[in-house]
């Protein structure tokens, strides 16, 4: 059977050849084209060695020769050639402590994690595939490759990457390497906080956002979030399949999981929150962003215009618009928080929302219809006094956005002055 590979990758290959080794495109790559998607990059594996690899091609990056990773820069793009390996000796449940080398294609898939990421393919040689990957992308399964048992405790982060693969591609995961992750599972306490947080966002992000129930099914929770009550998991089942209609982007889903982890843990105080999330290493904004949710996603929203534009200024759109969907979410849910009359609510909140996005009211004194210097040409002296005329005219226009006009807001601001 033959594969699609593009020339270029199909010639880096070749080129292996000609100098007297094999190489073949492996991992993620092939397991993309045979489900008809496109790959992201293409990487390589090989028997040359990393001098060889050096050697073989004019332009070459030494990312991890160590490990026998050499970048190769062919026809203005970049990918990763790797010798075959053999790993073994795994300190801390974590990394190997010793990778050799070997000749054989057979025994560098067979270090690989699951059997869907262990198949290589070049086109002379075709498909290698000893552990049935391909078998198991039609079955749509993640299974370890091997003993799930001794591969989840060698590298306990490959338990994060099979819920982290069945979610992106909506694969099942197979029973034995399943039992294998719950018995397993404590071993994550060996693992960074980063690559534990790479994992979960990719989950997060990924078209089956609820995956991320596995970390309670699986017993796993409690090993990465050890500050938390242990949530029962039939109160959450529903709101956490919702999570796949929220906006697609990191920091909204990531701070609906936290807005439902708080509303099981309200007595806990955010400051508890914060430290657990500083733990996982998120991007400053991101963390922000999920503070800034959690600190007003039980706001209480009444029938009062003003005091739901005033929020929006205060908090900022996308926060109020993440808040919203996370209300909707529990709404639909129906969690314990939710108040009678809350969908009518939110209702009223969105079309405040709407008007916010057509820019109907001001949502910093930037969207004013006025700026200082038009102050100035009034006559109004340079210096505090405009930034204070500016908040409270401002304030007036939250107050009544039909305000938001040159001459009204002049007139006021003259007002503003006289009465001093
Ligand atoms: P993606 O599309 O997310 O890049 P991928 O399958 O390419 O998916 P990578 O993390 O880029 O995943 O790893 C490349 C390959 O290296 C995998 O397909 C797998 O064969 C192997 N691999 C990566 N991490 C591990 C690990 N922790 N244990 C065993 N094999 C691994
Ligand atoms: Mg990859």
């Amino acid at each position: 059977m033959s594969l699609k590979i593009p020339d270029e990758v199909d010639s880096i290959i070749k080129k292996f050849e000609q100098s007297g080794f094999e190489a073949f495109v492996v991992g993620g790559c092939v397991r993309d084209i045979i489900m008809g998607k496109t790959p992201e990059d293409w990487d390589i594996t090989t028997n040359a060695t990393p001098d060889k690899i050096k050697e073989i091609f004019e332009c070459t990056l030494d990312t991890g020769s160590k490990y026998g990773t050499v970048t190769v820069k062919y026809k203005g793009k970049y990918y990763e050639a790797t010798t075959y390996r053999v790993e073994d000796d795994y300190i801390n449940h974590r990394f190997p402590g010793r990778v050799d080398f070997t000749s054989s294609i057979r025994y560098d898939l067979k270090r690989r994690d699951f059997t869907v990421n262990a198949i290589a393919y070049n086109r002379r040689r075709g498909i290698i595939d000893p552990f049935n990957g391909a078998g198991d992308i039609q079955k749509k399964t993640i299974m370890a490759v091997g003993c799930p048992d001794e591969r989840f405790s060698e590298d306990a982060l490959r338990i994060l990457r099979a819920i982290r693969f069945s979610a992106q591609l909506d694969f099942e995961i197979e029973k034995y390497t399943k039992e294998a992750i719950k018995k397993n599972g404590v071993l994550i306490i060996n693992i960074s906080k980063e690559r534990i947080q790479a994992e979960l966002s990719k989950i997060l992000v990924s078209k089956n956002p609820g995956k991320i129930l596995d970390l309670f099914d699986l017993g796993l929770f409690i090993y990465i979030f050890p500050d938390m009550n242990d949530i029962s998991i039939e109160s959450i089942r529903d709101i956490f399949k919702q999570l796949k209609y929220f906006n697609e982007k990191a920091q909204f889903r990531w701070a609906s999981f936290f807005a439902v982890l708080l509303c099981f843990n309200r007595s806990m105080g955010l400051d508890t929150f914060q430290k657990c999330l500083s733990r996982l290493k998120l991007p400053g904004i991101t963390f922000r962003f999920i503070m800034d949710v959690l600190k007003s996603v039980f706001v209480e929203i009444k029938y009062d215009p003003y005091r739901i534009r005033k929020l929006v200024c205060t908090i900022g759109l996308n926060v109020f618009k993440c808040i919203l969907e996370i209300r909707y979410a529990f709404l639909k849910s129906g969690l314990p928080v939710v108040k009678d009359d809350e969908k009518a609510f939110l209702d009223f909140a969105c079309s405040i929302l709407l008007q916010a996005e057509n820019g109907y009211f001001p949502k910093s004194i930037n969207d004013l219809e006025i700026s200082g210097s038009d102050l100035i040409k009034d006559g109004i002296k340079e210096g505090r006094e405009i930034g204070s005329i500016l908040n409270h005219l401002f304030e007036a226009v939250v107050k009544n956005p039909e305000l938001n006009e040159k001459e009204k807001l002049l007139s006021l601001a003259k007002q503003m002055k006289r009465k001093g």
